[in-house]
Formats: C-alpha cells, sequence, structure tokens
C-alpha cells in the first residue's frame, strides 16, 4: 500500500490518482467522459471471475470493438461497441496497468488485480496494436481459486483412484489432454501437491510457471532452453517427478517417454480432443510403439463445463428428445429412465450466491484410460481401435461427452452442454 506522503490519505482527484492511492481493486474514474466505461469494465471482470472466463479479448475492429471471452476452452462474443467506448476501455486498461498511452504504438504487456467477492485476481494483460487500434487480451489468472489438491477436484471417485494409481507408481507417463482452459493445469497441480513430500524430488518445466509452489523445483522455458533441452538437463539432476508443460515436439515426446522408462513418473499435456487419441500423437511424434507401449502410464482428457445455478435453473421434462440424447452420449438405459428432469440456465441470473447469469462457475469432466495389457498391446500395434475397445472395460472410464451428460442428469450441468460434448468428443 503507497499512500500519499503529505496527505497521509488516497487522493481522490486529478489524472495521476492511481499512482499514489492505496492500490485500488478496481477501475476508477478519471474524467467525466469515462464512466460507462467504468462500470462496463468493473462488471465486465466481476461476472467473468465470477463466471470463471479464462480470458477477456478486446478486439479494435474498423467502426466498432469488440469484446469476446473464453470460457471453458471456447471463445464467445460477448458485446460489440463504439470506437469512443474503445478508446476509454484501451486508456482504463493502461492507466490500471500503469503503462502510459504514450505506448500505444508498441506490444505491451503488464497486469492488473482486482477484488471480486474479497479475493484478489491477478490478470495478464497482452495489449498490441493492430490495424484498427489494438488487441488487447486479459487472461484471468485465479490463483486461490484454481489450486487444488487432488481431493479438492471434483471428479467421481474412480477416476480419482485410477489417477493415485498411476502417480504412485516407480515410473510411467501420465498424459492430460484439453484445450486451453479446460483445467489440464488444475489437475497437474493437484497431483504435485500431493506427491510435494521432503523424500520426493519435483522438478517443472513450463511456459509460463502458473503456480509457484513451495518444494517444487520449478523452471519457465526461454528462448535458449525449450521443453525438450530443458527436460534433458533436469534428468540429469536425479528427480522422481517431472512435469514438462507441454509435449510439442518430437524431441520432447521422445526425452519425456524415455524419462518415463527409466525411473521417473512423467506428468505433461498434449493439444488432442480425447484421452485415446494421445497415443496417435506420441505416435506421430516419433516415440516408438513398443516404447509408448511400456511407458503408458494413464491418458486423461478433460473439460469444463458450465454449472447451472441451482436456484434460478429452469426445469424441462425429460421427453423423447432428451433420452435420445442420453443414449448417443452412451448412458445405461436404467439412468435414462430414472431421469425425470433436465434444466437450461436461465440468463437473466438471480441473487443467489456466486450467480452470473444463471451460472455458478465450471466443473471438470474427465475420460481416464489406464494402462493394462490391452491398452499396452494397443500400442505396441498403433490400434486406435482397439485402445478404445480396451478402455471401454475400465470401470472407470467415461466419454467426456457421457461424463458430462451424468452431470447433466444430476441437474448439474445443462443437457446442452452434454449434447455439444458428445458432439464433439465424436469427431
Ligand atoms: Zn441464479
Amino acid at each position: 500500500m503507497s499512500y500519499n506522503a503529505t496527505h497521509g490519505m488516497p487522493q481522490r482527484t486529478g489524472r495521476v490518482h492511481h499512482e499514489i492511492e492505496a492500490e485500488p481493486t478496481e477501475f476508477i474514474s478519471s474524467s467525466s467522459t469515462d464512466l460507462q466505461a467504468v462500470k462496463f469494465l468493473n462488471d465486465l471482470f466481476r461476472d467473468s471471475a465470477r463466471m470463471r472466463v479464462s480470458d477477456i479479448h478486446f478486439e479494435d475492429q474498423e467502426g466498432r470493438m469488440i469484446v469476446r471471452r473464453r470460457l471453458a476452452g471456447d471463445l464467445h462474443q460477448h458485446s460489440e461497441h463504439t470506437k469512443q467506448m474503445s478508446r476509454e476501455v484501451n486508456r482504463l486498461i493502461r492507466m490500471k496497468g500503469k503503462r502510459p498511452l504514450m505506448d500505444s504504438l508498441e506490444p505491451v504487456d503488464t497486469s492488473i488485480r482486482f477484488d471480486v467477492d474479497g479475493r484478489m485476481v491477478d490478470v495478464r494483460i497482452s495489449i498490441v496494436p493492430s490495424d484498427h487500434g489494438a488487441s488487447i487480451v486479459c487472461r484471468l489468472l485465479d490463483q486461490a481459486k484454481n489450486l487444488m489438491t487432488l481431493d479438492q477436484i471434483s471428479m467421481p471417485e474412480l477416476v480419482r483412484e485410477g489417477i493415485r494409481h498411476i502417480i504412485r507408481q516407480p515410473e510411467g507417463l501420465f498424459l492430460v489432454t484439453g484445450p486451453t482452459g479446460s483445467g489440464k493445469t488444475t489437475t497437474l497441480y493437484g497431483i504435485l501437491q500431493e506427491l510435494n513430500q521432503p523424500e520426493v524430488k519435483i522438478v517443472t518445466i513450463e511456459d509460463p510457471i502458473e503456480y509457484r509452489v513451495q518444494g517444487l523445483m520449478q523452471c519457465a522455458t526461454t528462448v535458449r532452453m525449450d521443453f525438450g533441452q530443458a527436460l534433458k538437463a533436469f534428468l540429469r539432476q536425479d528427480p522422481e517427478i517431472i512435469l514438462v508443460g507441454e509435449v510439442r515436439d518430437s524431441e520432447t515426446a521422445r526425452t519425456a517417454a524415455q524419462a518415463a522408462l527409466t525411473g521417473h513418473i512423467v506428468l505433461s499435456t498434449l493439444h488432442t480432443n480425447s484421452a485415446a487419441v494421445s497415443m496417435s500423437r506420441m505416435l506421430d511424434l516419433n516415440v516408438a510403439p513398443n516404447v509408448l507401449s511400456a511407458c503408458m502410464g494413464g491418458f486423461l482428457a478433460q473439460r469444463l463445463v458450465q454449472k447451472v445455478c441451482p436456484n434460478c435453473r429452469v426445469p424441462h421434462e425429460v421427453g423423447d428428445y432428451e433420452r435420445k440424447q442420453m443414449r448417443n452420449a452412451g448412458m445405461d438405459e436404467d439412468a435414462i429412465q430414472g431421469c425425470r428432469v433436465v434444466y437450461s440456465i436461465n440468463r437473466q441470473g438471480c441473487d443467489h450466491k456466486g450467480c452470473a447469469e444463471g451460472m455458478v462457475g465450471l466443473t471438470p469432466v474427465f475420460e481416464l484410460i489406464l494402462a493394462t495389457k490391452e491398452t499396452r498391446l494397443a500400442c505396441e500395434e498403433r490400434d486406435l481401435k482397439a485402445l478404445m475397445r480396451a478402455a471401454k472395460l475400465q470401470p472407470q472410464y467415461r466419454t467426456l461427452g457421457h461424463a458430462a451428460m451424468e452431470l447433466a442428469v444430476a441437474g448439474i450441468t445443462t443437457l446442452q452442454q452434454a449434447i455439444s460434448l458428445t458432439a464433439a468428443s465424436q469427431d
């Protein structure tokens, strides 16, 4: 906190007040013309943080500004604004990020913090000049909320037990897949926190380091040291557990697989649509089938789905259409017949705690394939269909669509969310 020394009180007037006032926790007006923009930004950031939006994009286009938000991995248009509003938004964000307007011809990185329901949310901001003004992307890093133990992450007990089984082996490769903002990092840090003991050496290689945790040796990739190079270097440091932020290239994939064969638990992420496709992706990255087969610990895919507000959700009686969708997602007939009602979102929202536009945040769904004799054989034979057949025999296994449909039937998410995940996982 930095108060003005001569006055002893935060100043409330003047254009530079943001520099001498105790760090404000929201956007504050500094002229008579910006009141509307200040209210817009404060509402937008607060609601977005409540809904667990991961990124807010402000994009200047010809004659207008578009605001889009990334929620559960997908980008949605939020609103459209005038050029006047765009100028005010640009100025307010730069001001709060303590970057002068003079910088407007260069790319700028900065960060801000604001208060949502009593917790501080850190926001990383990237501003890049564009054809019609600027592109401003704000990533909401909601640390306090996202850093959870494995027990705190909402997941079926069979999935939790499956993950624990993998990470308690002396060695093996555990791959987590999903788009940006699907909660992969939360899951991986839940695992790391569980493994974080004085007698275990854990190293992480990330781009950038997402959470700082005591007891871990964490490093960020640089232009001189990419994932593959850092991984090779860290292997000489006698670790038991290695987190590699992402497998992007053949060198990293092969080194990670080799490490997972030689006494290390290796955790990493991939950009694939489903757990099973992780196998194909690793083979495409030139990991030998027999190596992948031997080092496989497990493949996990995950997504986040919207949780409906239990106070204002809109009930719908289950009819033929709903039952057909449930069958399509892979639900068994008993569960389908037992479900009488599903819910949709009331976009108006209500006063219920945490309710933003009828939603109360996000919850993950998981698809976990464990290593068995059958899945190892499928890897060795590069046989995706055989891998999926083997997965279906495992008690914890659900496709993402099936897992989401179970949440819809339980009234936690909407039928629509489950339908769109079912469609996406059948691609
Ligand atoms: Zn509500």
